[in-house]
C-alpha cells in the first residue's frame, strides 16, 4: 500500500494504494532538516500519475522554503490524492489516507489544503494524529486565513518602508484581486489602516460585501492587476504575474496571498525590470502555516506566539528587500538564496 519511490531531489516519496477503498495518491518528504516535513493534504483530478507525482514534488519542496522562510522548525512535505473531491472522496478512502500518513511515525505531519474541509481532517486523526488544521481539541488551531491576511499586512508595511519610507498604510490604494478567506480580512485590515481599495472577484457575493462593509470601488476581474493603484494584491490565484500581466500592472508593488504567483521564474526579473517591487508570495503569505506549527508543535498560549512570528516574518521580508536593493537583484533571487544557506547551515 506504501510504496517508497527513488527520487533523488526529495528524502522520502510513497505511492499511496488502496483497493478497498480506491485511494491513489503520493505522499512527498521535500526535506526534515528543520524539522518534521509539514505540508497539507490536496485531493483533486489530475491527468494521471505522472501529473500527481509532479504537483507533490513541486508543492512539497515549496513548503521547505515557506516553512524555513517563517522561522519554523519545521521541513517540507506534501500529500495528494487523485480523484474529484465532490464525488470520490469517502470516509474509508480518507482513513486508508491517514494510516499511510500514520506509517510515517511523524516524519510527515498534513493538514488541509485544497479539496479538503477541517471534517476530513477529524476523519484523517481517527488513524493518526500527524494531523493539523482541526476545528476542535487543545491546540486546534481551525482557520488559517486572518493569521494569513496579518501577515500580507506586514509584508506590505515592510514594502511600504522600503519604497516611501514609511510603513503606514493610510491613504495608499490597494487594488485586491480574490475576496475569498484571505483577500476579505485582508481588505478588513487595509480599511482599518487607512487604505483605499479596490476589488475584484468572480463572485459577485464577495464583491458586494466589500463595497458595502469596506467602500471598496468594483473592477472587472479582467482589469484588477491593472488599477492605478500603489499596491496589487494577488489573493486569488496562482500565476497571475506573467509576460501579458506584468507590462499593464500599475502598482508599484506587488504583495499578496495567493501562492505560485509568478508564472515563471523569469516573471520576477521582468517585474524588477519595470521597477515593480514584487514580494516573494512564500515569504508574505507564511502566516497560514504559523498557525497550523503552533498545533501541530502544541504551542500554548498561542496568540503571543504567532505575534512573534509574524513580527520576525515582517523583519525577514524588510531584510530581503534591503537585500535585493543593495544588490540589484529580485526579491525573489534573496528570498531563495536565504533559505537555500539555512537549509545547508543545518547538520544532516
Ligand atoms: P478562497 O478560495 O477562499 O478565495 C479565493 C477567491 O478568489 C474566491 O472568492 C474566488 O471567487 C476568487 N477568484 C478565483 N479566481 C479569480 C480571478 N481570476 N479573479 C478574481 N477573483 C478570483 O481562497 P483563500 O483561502 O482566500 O486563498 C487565496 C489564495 O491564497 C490561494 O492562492 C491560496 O493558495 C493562498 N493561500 C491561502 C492561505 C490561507 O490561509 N487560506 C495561506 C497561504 C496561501
Amino acid at each position: 500500500m506504501l510504496t517508497r519511490l527513488a527520487i533523488s531531489t526529495h528524502e522520502e516519496v510513497y505511492r499511496v494504494e488502496d483497493r478497498e477503498s480506491g485511494l491513489r495518491g503520493f505522499i512527498a518528504l521535500h526535506s526534515t532538516r528543520l524539522g518534521p516535513a509539514a505540508g497539507g493534504l490536496r485531493m483533486r483530478t489530475y491527468e494521471g500519475d505522472d501529473a500527481a507525482l509532479e504537483d507533490v514534488l513541486n508543492l512539497s519542496r515549496g513548503m521547505s522554503y515557506k516553512n524555513a522562510a517563517a522561522g519554523l522548525p519545521l521541513g517540507g512535505g506534501k500529500a495528494v490524492i487523485l480523484g474529484d473531491p465532490d464525488h470520490a472522496k469517502t470516509p474509508a478512502l480518507l482513513r486508508a489516507m491517514g494510516r499511510a500518513i500514520n506509517r510515517l511515525q511523524g516524519r510527515y505531519w498534513t493538514a488541509e489544503d485544497m479539496g479538503m474541509s477541517p471534517e476530513d481532517m477529524a476523519e484523517l486523526s481517527r488513524e493518526t494524529r500527524f494531523v493539523a488544521g482541526l476545528n476542535s481539541g487543545t491546540h486546534a488551531s481551525g482557520d488559517p486565513s486572518p493569521v494569513t491576511a496579518r501577515g500580507v499586512l506586514g509584508a506590505m508595511r515592510a514594502g511600504a518602508a522600503q519604497l516611501w519610507g514609511t510603513q503606514n498604510l493610510s491613504g495608499r490604494h490597494v487594488a485586491v484581486q480574490g475576496l475569498g478567506h484571505v483577500g476579505w480580512h485582508l481588505c478588513h485590515l487595509l480599511h482599518e489602516s487607512g487604505a483605499k481599495l479596490s476589488v475584484a472577484d468572480m463572485n459577485p457575493a464577495h464583491v458586494a460585501s466589500t463595497v458595502r462593509e469596506f467602500g471598496a470601488t468594483m473592477v472587472d476581474p479582467r482589469s484588477i492587476h491593472a488599477v492605478d493603484a500603489d499596491i496589487f494584491a494577488p489573493c486569488a490565484i496562482g500565476g497571475v504575474l506573467n509576460s501579458r500581466s506584468i507590462p499593464e500592472i500599475r502598482a508599484r508593488m506587488v504583495c499578496g496571498a495567493a501562492n505560485n504567483q509568478l508564472a515563471s521564474p523569469e516573471d520576477a526579473e521582468r517585474l524588477r525590470a519595470r521597477d515593480i517591487l514584487y514580494l516573494p508570495d512564500y515569504v508574505a503569505n507564511g502566516g497560514g502555516i504559523v498557525n497550523v506549527a503552533a498545533e501541530i508543535l502544541r504551542i500554548a498560549p498561542r496568540a503571543p506566539w504567532v505575534d512573534e512570528r509574524l513580527d520576525a516574518m515582517q523583519a525577514r521580508m524588510a531584510h530581503i528587500l534591503a537585500r535585493a536593493s543593495g544588490e540589484g537583484v529580485s526579491p525573489a533571487m534573496i528570498a531563495d538564496r536565504l533559505v537555500e544557506e539555512q537549509l545547508l547551515q543545518v547538520a544532516v
